[in-house]
């Protein structure tokens, strides 16, 4: 590269551990870098395996914020394609504009690409719907307040009072807080929680079907302490109930832009 122009720096969903549940814009990107940069704990070394040689690849473990845009900035001067490799999606609990705003004040282009997220890998991995008809059609993406404070109105006992589903990240540390503001909510103790940690991590995931009152002992038992999403949902379990409401979207009587339902399909003919 000239001095003129400088490189593009991509942030990449990696997703949530499987290497393949990277995209193929994102695996693309890998195979074209000149450098990576990725969050060694929570990024499987495995997503760069596309990378080609001479790549210049490096942990973030241990890098500050500081430390990593300084990489960034130093790299996309240097090269052309530059990635930044994130856990599951970049634009949740990400950092990501943190990183973005350094760049752009060097005028350094920037493009982000998509990941799974944790939470549905996890929704996944339970074979569990977060939605579902007349049980609930909402999904908050939330955390429980630790060293980080969460913005007024965001008390996990606020959101759960919409009983609602709730993915719940970087709080496995903080499950009595998690146990005891659902119950203040109004939910009931028996209420079934699913725990999943490292999901699609191959040979490493553990799933945990838990209740609020007995969610914690469970994940004592197994050792669980980081690297977990908490998933609070009326859904839970829905598999292996008698009696189900059915989704409109294939009910034979419900038209939608694909299909024409049986009852207007008689009319029509
Ligand atoms: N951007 C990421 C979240 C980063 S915050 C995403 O979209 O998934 C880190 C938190 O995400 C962890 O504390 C945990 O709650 C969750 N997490 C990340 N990877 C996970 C995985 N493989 N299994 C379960 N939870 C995971």
């Amino acid at each position: 590269m000239n001095n003129t122009t400088t490189g593009k720096v991509w942030f990449v969903g990696a997703g949530p551990g499987d290497p393949e549940l990277l995209t193929i814009k994102g695996q693309g990107l890998i195979a074209k870098a000149n450098a990576i940069l990725f969050a060694g704990s929570l990024v499987s070394a495995a997503a760069v395996r596309w990378a080609k040689q001479g790549c210049e690849i490096q942990d973030s473990k241990g890098m500050d914020l500081g430390a990593i845009t300084d990489w960034l900035i130093e790299k996309a001067r240097q090269y052309a394609t530059v990635v930044r490799l994130q856990t599951g999606d970049p634009g949740l609990y990400g950092a990501l504009i943190e990183m973005v705003q350094p760049l752009d004040a060097e005028g350094i282009e920037v493009g982000v690409v998509p990941g799974v997220s944790s939470a549905m890998a996890s929704a996944a991995v339970g074979v569990e719907s977060l939605t579902l008809p007349e049980v609930t059609q909402t999904v908050i993406f939330t955390r429980v307040e630790g060293r980080t404070p969460v913005p007024k109105g965001e008390s996990l006992q606020e959101l759960a009072q919409h009983h609602c589903t709730l993915c719940i990240f970087l709080s496995i540390t903080l499950l009595k807080k998690v146990q005891s503001e659902l119950l203040a909510a109004g939910w009931h103790e028996d209420s079934p929680i699913l725990v999943v940690y490292k999901a699609s991590w191959p040979g490493e995931e553990k799933i945990i079907h838990g209740t609020i009152s007995n969610v914690r002992e469970k994940c004592r038992a197994e050792k669980i302490n980081s690297q977990a999403m908490i998933i609070a949902s009326p859904t839970i379990g829905a598999r292996h109930w008698p009696e189900l409401k059915k989704s409109k979207l294939y009910d034979k009587n419900f038209t939608h832009r694909f299909r024409k339902s049986k009852k207007k399909k008689e009319a029509t003919s």
